[in-house]
């Protein structure tokens, strides 16, 4: 970790006049545009698409007088000076080559909204910024919740539901902001700089977007860049450290790093059940503060104890007392589908990890139960079982796959776990997760957990993971019926 020259580009960015192109009307895009307009830009955007919605949106944006161009995104429009993107869109479009031959810099969501905090004498409020492989959305969601137990003025935002761009140009003030931030927003945000920053974990997914594994990695270790209190890194996942290692932060910035063991000085961990502080208290080398109890954190599983640690890291670097990092965790309520206890039917829990939707994901979830009837299969993404399978394979009482790629955990369980039963469903239609639920319960055994846990996209079967995970909940219940 080196300190450096970090240059702050927080400093007022006139877009008065500006030629801005907007790449992608959308989500990100359409509030974009408009948010530039407001400040005297000259807003052209393009879009790839040109269907029914596209048109619908394009046509709201021209009546503010903004250029809308439908099913061209590839052209770099005439005179442009910037180019804002939605996050999703490939580095390697023809868009962007035609921007980096003509030196226009090129902004994500992300980046605008840093650029316009602060302005027009609002609080610029710091971040607490949060990315990493799996964990994401559940460790801004306890951060968020222990900042608010401290009073503070804050909310969870980014890649989460509520946009950064609302958030930072909105009526509301904010003390601090808790962010997530895709692996994308961040390959689009160069001069963000956070206050802290934690990567929870590394673990290969969307390679074909980033190109490379490497690639990948760069773009998450962003998020340190010019962190001026502490880099919040995993103990156990080597990768997040070296991070932290490659970064240029402010002087005086901190590794901090958090594990499930007991923690070394400059950590935060886990002692006689009890998350532990030796990372913010006077004299680490001897002292530790108490946050809370393990049982605090729902559930107490430990990939989450995990993120309630990165979660305290965070806010304890901005200083949030101990007893609100324990009444922010107990205030928590986790998100729907992520290893949520659906119901116990005959002494068997039912559980709904449907978000599980990659093999790191599942892993962590298989990990945090003894024995196991595991519910998996759908769109594998290119995944591979091998590694997730073998781990996994002293805890399963049983598997039943459902899905397009089912054949490939099939194959993995049988290199890995021969013994297990496995009952391979072929069928796609509704009823396909009711007979999942009554195949699980029949290998099931009184003290077993049934857990939903896919470790593949649910598109080919269901809209959308939520739609996977109310299916399970609702089989559940048929068969308590
Ligand atoms: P994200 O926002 O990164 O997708 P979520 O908090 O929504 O993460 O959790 C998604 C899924 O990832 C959960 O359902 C769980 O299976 C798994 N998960 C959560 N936290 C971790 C973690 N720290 N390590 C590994 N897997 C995790």
């Amino acid at each position: 970790m080196g300190s450096g020259q970090v240059t702050d580009s927080s400093a007022p960015f006139d877009f008065q006049g500006k030629h801005v192109t907007v790449a992608g009307l959308g989500v990100s895009g359409v509030p974009a545009a408009k948010v530039l307009h407001g400040l005297g830009a000259r807003v052209t955007v393009v879009n790839d698409g040109d269907d029914e919605r596209a048109r619908t949106q394009a046509a709201e944006l021209e009546t503010l007088g903004v250029t809308v161009r439908l099913g061209d995104g590839a052209t770099l429009p005439e005179g442009t000076e910037l180019i804002v993107t939605a996050p999703g869109w490939k580095p390697d479009k023809p868009l962007f080559t035609a921007a980096h031959e003509a030196g226009v810099p090129v902004w994500g969501d992300v980046e605008l909204a840093w650029r316009l905090r602060g302005r027009d004498g609002r609080k610029a409020a710091p971040w607490l910024a949060v990315t990493g492989t799996n964990g994401k959305t559940t460790t801004v969601r306890m951060l968020a919740s222990i900042l608010k137990a401290a009073g503070l003025r804050t909310a969870a935002v980014g890649n989460i539901g509520v946009s950064l761009l609302d958030a930072v140009t909105g009526d509301e003030e904010y003390d601090v902001l808790a962010v997530e931030l895709s692996s994308y927003q961040l390959h689009w945000a160069p001069s963000l700089r956070a206050h802290s920053a934690a990567v929870l974990n590394l673990a290969p997914d969307h390679l074909d977007w980033h190109g490379s594994m490497e690639a990948y990695a760069a773009d998450k270790g962003r998020i340190y860049e010019g962190n001026r209190v502490a880099c919040v890194y995993n103990v156990a996942d080597k990768a997040t450290e070296d991070l932290v290692r490659e970064a240029d932060v402010e002087e005086g910035c901190r590794a901090v790093g958090f594990t499930l063991g007991s923690p070394a000085p400059s950590q935060l961990g886990v002692v006689e059940g009890l998350l532990v502080d030796r990372a913010f208290v006077e004299d680490r080398q001897k002292n530790a503060q108490e946050l809370a109890e393990v049982s605090d954190v729902d559930p107490p599983a430990p990939h989450n104890i995990a993120n309630a640690l990165a979660a305290a890291a965070l806010a304890r670097s901005f200083g949030v007392p101990a007893a609100a990092v324990r009444d922010g965790l107990r205030a928590f309520t986790p998100d729907a589908h992520r290893i949520a206890h659906v119901a116990d039917v005959d002494g068997v829990a039912y559980v709904d990890d449907s978000k599980a939707t990659n093999t790191h994901a599942a892993e962590a979830s298989l990990a945090a139960y003894e024995s196991i009837v595991w519910i998996a299969g759908g769109l594998a993404k290119g995944a591979t079982f091998d590694e997730l399978v073998a781990g996994a394979a002293k805890r399963l009482r049983g598997a039943v796959l459902i899905g397009a790629d089912r054949a490939l955990i099939r194959e993995a369980l049988a290199r890995h776990a021969p013994e297990v039963p496995v009952v391979d469903l072929d069928r796609t239609d509704t009823g396909a997760m009711l007979q999942a639920v009554q195949e699980a319960q029949r290998l099931a055994r009184p003290g077993d957990t049934v857990l939903l846990a896919p470790a593949c996209a649910s598109m080919d079967m269901f809209t959308n993971y939520n739609k996977r995970g109310d299916a399970f909940a609702q089989a559940v219940r048929e068969l308590g019926a």
